[in-house]
């Protein structure tokens, strides 16, 4: 009853969420402050009787929205969004990346991208990190591919790359294959390369409302790039799902675009708060990675970082931990709020693993 291509499928594994007390979830990433108050008040104002109509399937004012926040030149037609940005990147690997050639990425990365990768039979090259978990960009450049996909800051080190190390390996890589720069966490301290587009028509640039804007559970995402990437995109959409973002979530998005001071204003706090966290667990003794996401990927030398995973789980707070060699030893810790950080500091500075 089943097709044969369905046994072949290897899905991705997303952080749990148990239900046998309540817990402090710092295990996926999540925004801890709520949205914009523009998207409550837009969730009153949205009449039920719109749910009777289709959406745009182009969100042409979604994306007119947020060309103006991102400002800098972009314009409409450098935008797509879709379902997340998750759905994106399925539509982004289906379009731009080739099976004859390997697709190459980090070692240690989202883990969507080998998950899409087996979807289409598209090979890939697992590029190990440098020795300091950063992204080694020459080793990009051997051998033949076609395309790279990384996050930046990537995850889940944490770890930003300036925008010349990508400048750089734009310039030495072939101009017809795809460069997917993955900006999920870019407003927690980053600088876009939105600027390299104008110089480099293949850069794609993937970014997502579910982080900095507090939408993980709306779904919506997008994709800067030059027009003809775009119209790529919509293709690949026409052909799969005439309307992936629902007008709901059109509204909404549009109400987070129009409050950037909002998002400015907690996000810094995240960051800040991430900073402080970062340097008070490095006192104690504990080895933490430069993160400019809003996460820290972080070890207590001498434990496994399953141990540390689990002891901290009994003290109520969930954080993540990925069971591969070479970051075995570590957990990654989403940023709450300063209290929830503060929490967490204790109960990691303090008789953990007793
Ligand atoms: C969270 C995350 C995404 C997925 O975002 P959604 O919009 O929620 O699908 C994509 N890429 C990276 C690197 C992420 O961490």
């Amino acid at each position: 009853m089943f097709a044969k291509r369905f046994f072949s499928l290897d899905p991705y594994v997303p952080g749990e969420q148990p239900k046998d007390r309540p817990y402090v979830k710092l295990n996926a990433n999540e925004n801890p402050y709520p949205p914009s108050p523009a998207v409550r008040k837009a969730i009153a104002s949205f009449d039920a009787a719109e749910l009777r109509l289709y959406p745009d399937p182009d969100a042409n004012g979604l994306r007119d929205a947020i060309a103006e926040m991102l400002g800098g030149g972009v314009t409409r037609d450098m935008l797509f969004v879709g379902n997340g940005s998750d759905e994106i990147l399925s539509f982004v690997f289906f379009a731009l990346f080739d099976s004859s050639l390997p697709l190459c990425f980090p070692e240690h990365t989202y883990s969507f991208y080998p998950v899409y990768a087996g979807y289409y039979g598209i090979p890939v090259r697992k590029i190990p990190l440098a020795s300091d978990f950063s992204i080694d960009f020459g080793r990009y450049l051997e051998g033949e591919s076609s395309g790279i996909i990384f996050p930046n800051p990537n995850a889940p080190t944490g770890i930003y790359e300036e925008p010349s190390r990508i400048r750089a390996l734009l310039s030495r890589y072939p101009g017809d294959r795809a460069v997917v720069v993955d900006e999920a966490y870019i407003d927690f301290g980053g600088e876009s390369v939105i600027p390299l587009l104008a110089e480099f028509p293949n850069l794609v640039i993937v970014r997502t409302f579910s982080k900095s804007f507090c939408f993980a559970g709306a779904r919506l995402g997008f994709v800067i790039a030059n027009p003809p990437v775009i119209q790529a995109l919509f293709t690949t959409k026409n052909s799969f799902n005439h309307f992936p973002v629902d007008a709901l979530t059109q509204k909404i998005g549009i109400a987070s675009c129009r409050d950037p001071g909002y998002y400015g204003s907690i996000n810094g706090e995240i960051a800040r708060t991430r900073d402080l966290f970062a340097r008070e667990l490095g006192a104690a003794g504990w080895q933490v990675l430069p993160s400019r996401a809003n996460f820290v990927f972080a070890r207590l030398p001498g434990v496994p970082g399953r141990d540390v995973y689990e002891a901290i789980k009994r003290k109520g707070v969930l954080v993540r931990h990925f069971d591969k060699d070479g970051i075995r030893d570590f957990v990654r810790i989403s940023i709450g709020t300063a209290e929830q950080m503060g929490d967490l500091l204790g109960i990691m500075k303090g008789d953990l693993l007793k």
